[in-house]
């Protein structure tokens, strides 16, 4: 997919795995062959959700999401986790910004297999465009869809740096590299627009 080569070649040269899906169906389809019979966690995502991953696995494998009574512990703990990125750069920087911290900490350390889907959108070409995308864009949309009380999510229209106790963003998680504290990381590419 001549679109993410570029992507695909920086994020390995980092250590990261690539697959690229033209679709949504082809994504979930492979990731439900590979974590068939595993024990899941994973953190909030509305691309995850999109996906139509999440009600795969329930059927085929262990999955602990804190959506549907399992605890943040007991993610944190499976062999494998399921993340989005709230902004990538073609460059080949991860970024995530979290409130729980569960989710980064969660993509950091700990696991034998982390996987990471990222909607095409979701990519700026350096990393100063995948910040202010993951500052000005992501985290807005999830305050507006968390109901918060903070400015972004009243306007809707960009970061405010605020201080209100309902504030999101409490936590930003550049992965420069794989971290050496995961066994393996994949990044997933889907070449559709999905989640914020
Ligand atoms: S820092 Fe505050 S204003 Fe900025 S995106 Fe996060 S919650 Fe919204």
């Amino acid at each position: 997919m001549e679109q993410f080569t570029k992507v695909k070649n920086n994020l390995e040269q980092r250590g990261f795995d690539v697959t690229c899906f033209a679709t949504r169906e082809e994504a979930a389809a492979y990731l439900t062959k590979k974590l068939a019979g595993k024990t899941v966690g994973h953190g909030g995502s509305v691309t995850l959700q999109e996906l139509g991953l999440l009600d795969k696995l329930k059927e085929c494998a262990t999955l602990y999401s804190h959506t549907a009574g399992a605890t943040f512990a007991q993610a944190a703990e499976a062999p494998v986790y399921l993340s989005s990125v709230n902004g990538l750069a073609e460059t080949g920087e991860l970024i995530n910004i979290d409130g729980t911290c569960n989710r980064v900490a969660s993509t950091v350390f700990g696991h034998e297999e982390v996987y990471f889907v990222v909607r095409r959108n979701k990519l700026a070409p350096d990393y100063e465009g995948a910040l202010w995308r993951a500052r000005n864009i992501a985290s807005p949309k999830n305050a507006h869809r968390l109901h918060k009380n903070t400015p972004c999510a009243v306007k809707g229209d960009k970061c405010y740096d605020c201080s209100s106790p309902e504030r999101i963003c409490r936590a930003l998680v550049v992965l420069w590299e794989k971290p050496t504290g995961v066994g393996r990381c994949e990044v997933v590419l889907v070449d559709q627009d999905l989640g914020y």
